[in-house]
């Protein structure tokens, strides 16, 4: 039997809906929350992003500022603004889009971000604190994997999870997720040798490459759980995940399409984090 396709657009909407009550509710404690969110130069992909992110914060009550800086913007004046925002109390989250110029340093910059304003969970306080299993803002593409997964019903505790990448910002975030969820994982790169055996074995795959159609159908264990977090652009234009879809599809139970998977999550998850930074504020 093909395998389910997960809704991630339709499972992002109900989050969203729940946080624009939470949103409204703050709004009438005298707390609109307020995510600020500091674009540096004109990557291209950055301002869909970034575009669709202030777009979503209007619809569900977030007020979003806007900082968009020239290209040539120096680390120090950077620096500066993350010091202004950390200190203005109408903004609960601090978003910087990266990748950032190449004459910032983002470790630097993200370091900078008081960690409560964290709202991309990249902060290593925050970082340190999800890998201790202690509350933190958890970064928002993991989260939205993990959401999709307990979507289908799948009993994460006990199964076998793979993760193919090891990225900062979305494979080793995932996997500590999922082993606190008390899966036993195994993280794979670019070194891994025999991936696809490392595929074959789980009942949770989860790819995080940007490589299109990489893992291929046939690696995939039958009834296994797959989640494609990939977003790779084709020549025509048009989007593909980092899974063969169509042949994975034959042998997994549940699938994320790319797009419509995971992308969506990673907004909700954003839009849920800075509502909870200003909850936090309330009780601080
Ligand atoms: P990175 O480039 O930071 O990491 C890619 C990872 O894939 C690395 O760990 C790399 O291994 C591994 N890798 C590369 N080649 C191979 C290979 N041949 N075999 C096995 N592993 C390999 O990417 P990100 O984690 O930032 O993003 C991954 C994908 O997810 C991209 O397509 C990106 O666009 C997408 N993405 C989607 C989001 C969403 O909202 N849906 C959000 C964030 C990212 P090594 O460490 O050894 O180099």
């Amino acid at each position: 039997m093909p395998a389910s396709i997960i809704d991630g657009k339709k499972k992002a909407m109900a989050i969203r809906e729940v946080v624009a009550r939470d949103a409204a509710a703050l709004a009438a404690e005298g707390v609109v929350p307020g995510l600020a969110v500091v674009v540096v130069g004109q990557h291209p992909a950055s301002q869909v992003y970034v575009r669709n992110k202030r777009t979503a914060c209007r619809k569900a009550g977030i007020e979003s500022f806007s900082h968009d800086l020239p290209e040539e913007t120096s680390e120090e004046e950077l620096l500066s603004l993350i010091e202004k925002l950390n200190r203005d109390d109408g903004v609960h989250g601090i978003l910087v889009q990266l990748p950032l110029p190449a004459h910032i340093d983002s470790a630097r910059v993200i370091d900078a971000i008081l960690p409560h304003k964290d709202v991309d969970g990249f902060h290593p306080e925050n970082v340190g604190l999800l890998n201790l299993g202690r509350p933190c803002l958890a970064p928002c593409t993991p989260q939205g994997v993990v959401d999709l997964i307990e979507s289908t019903g799948t009993e994460i505790s006990g199964k076998r999870a793979c993760v193919i990448g090891r990225s900062n910002i979305v494979g080793k975030p995932v996997a500590a997720m999922l082993m606190a969820r008390n899966a036993t994982v195994t993280v794979c790169h670019s070194r891994t040798q025999e991936l696809d055996g490392e595929v074959g074995r789980a009942d949770i795959a989860v790819a995080a490459i940007g490589r299109p159609e990489f893992v291929k159908g046939s690696w995939i264990k039958p009834g296994a759980v797959v989640i494609d977090v990939g977003i790779n652009r084709r020549e025509d234009g048009t989007l593909v995940g980092d899974v063969e879809f169509k042949a994975a599809c034959e042998r997994a139970s549940f699938i994320t399409p790319v797009p419509g998977g995971v992308g969506p999550m990673t907004i909700a998850m954003l839009l849920k984090n800075t509502v909870e930074a200003a909850s936090r504020a309330i009780v601080r």
